[in-house]
């Protein structure tokens, strides 16, 4: 029998018990993995175990992937009405809203992000992304391309099937809902691997998914590792897409695995070096409030943090003592305490990554202005860091730091500033700050990244196309451009009386 997760959440905005079933969740059941082997998952903000969960195997993959085949065939797919469809998401977006705070608690809990962020933006986000895909749900039609005399032609967009769906630890219930909301609307069965950092929102989402009534297989969850779990569905023969949230490294990993078994489809959303561009003649104090809000907020684990900060010349000096400032106010703790602004990491392996990129930063030469070290004496807290004096050959200013972790640069003009934020693998966002129209968007139109913000950073609503350019990724989540993702188009030719 799976284990019972409990926990008394005893926090000023959620003071609750919570407690429910762990476990695999495959066809509408909660079972135990097939080597009956568990994962612990640690509370960050401590370092102590919360609670166990089953791990996965590529047998139990197996599993799933029948109880998802068997759905598809007979209770999902193009055998359930998309007004059906629609009805059991818009179920789903009310149980979530009924439970919204507990969801946030968990979250808070298992990640270390801040309740609030969890509530106002993770929560939040994830109820809207569901509600957005219900909508759909009755609206995935084909076109007509022809109707003449003897011919008429039209094309269907199908559901693909089982799709494998992978994703990571830094907004486990977003990540989620951005994943099935889309393939469900478009009539697919799920087999989705949380983060084996942070199963408990995945879990609870599969109670709330048999609470509003979806089919057994549907969707299933397994937690599990990524070298094994992970990896047997972006391998396995009979899972026809996989869409994967993470890193670049594990990425290339997930594309190999989809090459060398069935070339399933793939869509990628990878990691990211955001330039966050300030112009002089930009308001300084939006600049400052929003570029905190872009590396710091999440405590850096974004994929668009924005952490390569481009000041120009004219209000550099300003624009440091504002920022360092702000930063110097915000208050690191325990993430369900109101005013927290930061936890801790999400994990130990995260907190030394983080550390050895901070070392190596301070060896080759930059200035730690502010932070750079632990905070407190337990759990994975890091104090927000600015680094200054740096010059492009580092690797904090090349590489993702998933961190609090930011490089303030100072530039001289357009031409200069755009060449050195396009200096990056990565193109997953930017941002550039100015009251001058003409400059914003020809800097944004000129950035190599898949989304650019103008006055403001991190930014994403369930509408709106996100993915990245370059090595930040293959396809787009978001908005009506997700469902591209999860239809196979058939083109049907309808002799209507050509004669050979
Ligand atoms: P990760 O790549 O280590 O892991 C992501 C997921 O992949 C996890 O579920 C993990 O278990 C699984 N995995 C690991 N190895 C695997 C393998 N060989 N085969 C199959 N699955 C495997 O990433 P992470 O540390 O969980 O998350 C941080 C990364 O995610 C960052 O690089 C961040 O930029 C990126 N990210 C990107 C976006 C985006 O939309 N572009 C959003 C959030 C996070």
């Amino acid at each position: 029998m799976p284990s019972t997760f409990t926990h008394e959440f005893n926090a000023p905005a959620f003071k609750a018990k919570v407690s429910f079933n762990t476990g695999l969740f495959i066809n509408g059941q909660f079972v135990d993995g097939s080597d009956n082997t568990t994962i612990d998952v640690i509370n960050p903000t401590n370092g102590k175990v919360i609670t166990s969960v089953s791990e996965g195997t590529p047998k139990d993959v197996d599993l799933a992937v029948d109880a998802a085949h068997a759905a598809f065939d007979t209770a999902w797919g193009l055998h359930t009405p998309g007004a059906q469809r629609s009805i059991l998401m818009s179920k789903l977006v009310a149980l979530m809203e009924k439970n919204a705070d507990e969801l946030a608690a968990l979250e808070a809990l298992d990640n270390g992000k801040t309740f609030n962020w969890a509530r106002n933006i993770d929560v939040a986000g994830s109820i809207d992304c569901i509600r957005y895909y219900a909508g759909w749900a009755d609206k995935i039609t084909g076109q007509v391309q022809e109707t003449t005399e003897d011919k008429l032609t039209y094309s269907r967009h199908e559901p693909i099937g089982v799709v494998g769906q992978i994703i990571p630890w830094n907004f486990p219930l977003l990540m989620m809902a951005w994943k099935i909301g889309p393939a469900l609307a478009c009539g697919n069965t799920v087999v989705l691997k949380p983060s084996e950092f942070t199963p408990l929102t995945a879990i609870r989402m599969c109670h709330l998914i048999n609470e509003a009534g979806f089919p057994p297989g549907v969707v299933n969850v397994l937690t599990g590792y990524g070298n094994t779990t992970g990896n047997a569905i972006s391998s396995h023969m009979r899972i026809e897409k996989v869409a994967f949230t993470g890193s670049t490294i594990v990425g290339r990993k997930i594309m190999e695995a989809a090459a060398r078994s069935n070339l399933k489809n793939v869509t990628l959303e990878l990691g990211g070096k955001s330039p966050n561009i300030i112009f002089d003649d930009a308001d300084i104090e939006q600049a400052v409030n929003w570029a905190i809000f872009g590396i710091f907020w999440n405590h850096g684990q974004t994929c668009t943090a924005g952490s390569r900060i481009f000041v120009q010349e004219g209000i550099y000096d300003e624009f440091f003592k504002r920022f360092m400032e702000k930063t110097r106010s915000l208050k690191i703790g325990d993430p369900f305490a109101p005013d927290t602004f930061q936890g801790p990491q999400v994990s130990e392996i995260q907190f030394n990554r983080i550390m050895s990129y901070i070392e190596s930063g301070k060896a080759a030469g930059a200035k730690v202005e502010i932070g750079g070290e632990r905070h407190g004496s337990e759990g994975y807290f890091i104090k927000p860091t600015i680094f200054t004096n740096v010059d492009p050959s580092m690797k904090i200013v090349q590489e993702e730091i998933f961190g609090p972790v930011c490089v303030l640069i100072k530039f001289k003009d357009e031409e200069d500033v755009i060449k050195q934020a396009n200096d990056t693998l990565y193109g997953l966002a930017a941002a550039v700050f100015t009251q001058d129209l003409n400059r914003a968007l020809n800097t944004a139109h000129r950035l190599k990244a898949g989304t650019a913000w103008i006055n403001c950073v991190n930014s994403f609503n369930s509408n709106v196309p996100f993915g990245g350019f370059k090595q930040s990724g293959i396809g787009r989540e978001c908005g009506d451009y997700a469902l591209t993702n999860y239809t196979a188009v058939k083109a049907v030719h309808v002799n209507l009386g050509h004669k050979m």
